[in-house]
């Protein structure tokens, strides 16, 4: 499978982060980051829960009351109940939603309706709790649990930004594999072709997910490939370091211990360990290593996403 065959990345997203004036107040909340940069990238699916429910804009805004694990949604003065229309909207909406082969969302943070996490809560009395989770996001995360999903505010955080863009590449990728007859190669090959992503994030679940792609004999299709799908996106959620990257780095620079000469080996070293030490972005020892496998061809270095990530997730990955 090769990256060109990722096409179109389709991102769902909070509509009033476009620009769109869908607020309660009639205004919006435009993300410059999201707007002049990820737009080069992306096509995006914008959704606004409370315009398309039915509240009209401007409107009363509306806020979550009750328990975190179970909010009710109601109009801050007139206390108008829309916990049951939006819990209905967003479960239709959703299904439209996985129809479209979206491989991310971006969520408007705090939001009653959008936030994914820590959305005040107000208590029937006493304190509001700050764990909430909006009614539309509650629904998506649910219904599409390996959907790579960021609120707007954590994409500022180079590393969650980073985390992002890797996984949405990932399930750009996963899609691809998953649209196409099922063949044991083609799995084995994009694991292959992962291994090292996936060692950057989590060597245990790079284990789990050998066994499974080593360990097909009577299952299912969809057995093997639902189990891989849950397995690599909890890999990839998991957070990579530059304790971890320096570790794939070391073991890639390893391929090149007999060929390359002492001088360009003790380069490699430095620039690896200036990385681990945050004093360089990793740009810069992925490239060094891609210089050294010019040189020096190995086929499965080669081959793999880590060192050969699809243009676009370069230049993404350029930014942070
Ligand atoms: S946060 Fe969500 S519901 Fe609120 S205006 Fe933005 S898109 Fe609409």
């Amino acid at each position: 499978m090769s990256d060109e065959s990722i096409g179109t990345i389709r991102i769902g997203i909070s509509a009033c982060l476009l620009g769109q004036q869908v607020r309660f107040d009639g205004g919006h909340k435009r993300d410059t980051y999201i707007t002049e940069l990820l737009a080069n990238y992306f096509e995006w699916v914008p959704v606004c829960p409370e315009v398309e429910v039915g509240m009209g804009t401007p409107r009363e805004s509306v806020r979550l009351v009750g328990s975190v694990e179970a909010p009710r949604m109601v109009t801050g003065r007139s206390l108008v109940d829309w916990t049951g229309r939006m819990t209905r909207y967003a479960r239709d909406r959703v299904e439209v939603l996985k129809s479209l082969n979206l491989d991310g969302y971006i969520l408007k943070r705090k939001s009653p309706s959008c936030g994914m996490e820590r959305v005040k809560v107000y208590a029937e009395s006493g304190m509001p709790a700050y764990d909430g989770v909006g009614l539309f996001a509650r629904e998506l995360l649910a219904r599409l649990p390996n959907l790579p999903v960021e609120e707007e505010g954590r994409l500022n955080d180079p590393q969650l930004r980073e985390n992002f863009i890797v996984r949405v590449f990932g399930h750009a990728r996963w899609r691809n594999l998953r649209a196409q007859r099922f063949s044991a190669g083609r799995l084995v090959a994009f694991h292959a072709r992962h291994k090292l992503v996936l060692m950057a994030h989590s060597q245990t679940h790079l284990r789990t997910l050998g066994k499974i792609v080593s360990n097909l004999k009577g299952k299912s299709a969809a057995e093997v490939l639902d189990a891989y799908e849950t397995g690599f996106f909890d890999a990839l959620r998991c957070p990579s370091t530059r304790a971890r990257h320096a570790n794939v780095l070391n073991h890639i620079a390893g391929y090149f211990k007999r060929e390359a000469s002492s001088l360009a080996r003790q380069e490699l070293a430095e620039v690896i360990d200036r990385y681990r030490r945050g004093l360089l972005p990793l740009i810069v020892p992925i490239t060094l290593l891609r210089h050294h496998l010019l040189i020096f061809p190995q086929p499965y270095l080669q081959d793999q996403v880590y060192l050969q990530p699809h243009p676009q997730e370069l230049l993404l990955l350029n930014h942070v």
